[in-house]
């Protein structure tokens, strides 16, 4: 395999990167602190072609890869997560299922606003009961002429307060359990849905995070995403490319927390020299420096074979389970190599850890990144 990025790759890497810096960074640590999403970024990002990367230009998307994909999400998490995982939900989860199992009336009505960053769109496949065991649905979908009356809850739903169109997974045929569910478009404002409060977070403050109630809301029969009964089918696929975007935004931090504990080690001393000279510290450095690398790998593999159209579902979720943990253990050795300074909000790597845990649990658990795993050797 061929990891040699081409020009494009290259110039797609360079313009999140520059953008990270020049528009993402300056408000980040003010914007975890009050928790106040990026109206603004994501906006710019949606000018940029970053909120539909890998949609077709035939509906409004700027046509990339996977690997441009994954390249711009790490840049951009690597200055704050809570922007990678607002762009990482439109990206792979909504646009990317919108355009492969959306009809036609769909991509033009919600995806093409959706990739233009016009709009943004929530994936809503948690609830109450059923997390890991997302087959468990209890939101029901009944027909009622030629439109569909959803109630139910869900929950954890990124983008859930400021999002316009909505992902929901649905049960609307309880006998044939998983065959049974289905997905839906629902619209903010549609009568009976509603978005409850904020959840007050760990980390990725700065992205929003709600529940969501459907109370007898009507959805028309022409919002159903590719067919009645193919739902879970639908959340899995989507949720495998979810998951290389999710790695992505965990190499972001692992990066920043390794570019961090370079930085510093050669700027503080103790016992008479800075603390790079203590191989201790060199040691941390060195383990860190492998585990991203490694990390950045697996990335790479994992998108590269979406991008050839072969399959990449026990790559995707070793990607996502080996990156979330670099990204875990990296920014702990920032913090211990920072000492009590990494501790306090007046350096990044205590937001590096907040932001790092979550990617071991959305879109599947290390625990379920095993078992998928486990699976694809065992069948
Ligand atoms: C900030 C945030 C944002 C999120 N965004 C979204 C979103 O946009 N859309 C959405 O649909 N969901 C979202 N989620 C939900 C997320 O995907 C779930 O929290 C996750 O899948 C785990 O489900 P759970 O919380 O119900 O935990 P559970 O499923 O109850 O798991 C509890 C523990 O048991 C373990 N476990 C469960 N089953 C097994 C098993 N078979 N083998 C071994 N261990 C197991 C789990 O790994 C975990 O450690 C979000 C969650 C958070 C916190």
């Amino acid at each position: 395999m061929n990891f040699e990025l081409t020009e494009e790759q290259l110039m797609i890497q360079q313009t999140a990167r520059e953008f990270a810096q020049e528009k993402i960074a300056p408000s980040a640590v003010e914007r975890d602190l009050k928790e106040e999403f990026p109206h603004d970024i994501i906006k710019e990002l949606g000018e940029l072609g970053f909120m539909g990367m890998m949609v077709s230009p035939d509906w409004g998307g700027a046509g990339l890869d996977t690997v441009s994909y994954v390249l711009a999400m790490s840049e951009i998490s690597k200055v704050d997560a809570s922007v990678g995982v607002i762009m990482s939900v439109n990206n792979s989860l909504v646009c990317w299922g919108l355009e492969h199992y959306g009809s036609d009336f769909i991509k033009d009505k919600y995806l093409r606003p959706l990739a233009l960053g016009e709009k943004l769109g929530a994936f809503a496949l948690s609830e109450p009961e059923a997390g890991s065991d997302a087959t468990n649905q209890h939101t029901e979908a009944v027909r009622d002429g030629d439109h569909w009356s959803i109630n139910g809850i869900k929950n954890w739903i990124t983008n859930g307060k400021t999002a316009d169109y909505y992902l929901v997974m649905a049960q609307t045929n309880r006998e044939l359990r998983h065959k049974g569910i289905t997905t839906f478009l629902v619209e903010k404002g549609t009568p009976g849905f509603d978005q409850a409060k904020k959840e007050d977070k760990l980390g990725i403050r700065s992205s929003d995070t709600c529940s969501l109630t459907f109370n007898d809301a009507r959805v028309p029969h022409e919002n159903i995403v590719w067919e009645e009964g193919k739902g879970f089918n639908f959340a899995m696929k989507t949720l495998n490319g979810g998951r290389i975007g999710i790695a992505a935004q965990a190499l972001g931090i692992a990066e920043a927390s390794l570019e961090a504990a370079v930085n510093y080690s050669k700027t503080r001393k103790a016992f008479g020299t800075e603390i790079k000279n203590h191989q201790a510290i060199q040691f941390k450095l060195a383990d860190m420096a492998v585990q991203v690398e490694a990390a950045k790998l697996l990335i790479l593999e994992a998108a590269a074979l979406k991008d050839a159209g072969k399959d990449y579902t026990k790559q995707a979720a070793m990607a996502k389970l080996y990156a979330s943990k670099a990204a875990v253990d990296c920014a702990l050795e920032a913090i211990q190599i920072h000492g009590g300074y990494g501790y306090v909000r007046e350096y990044l790597v205590e937001r590096y850890l907040r932001d790092a845990k979550i990617t071991e649990i959305y879109e599947g658990t290390s625990e379920i990144q095993r078992v998928v795993i486990a699976r694809e050797l065992l069948k």
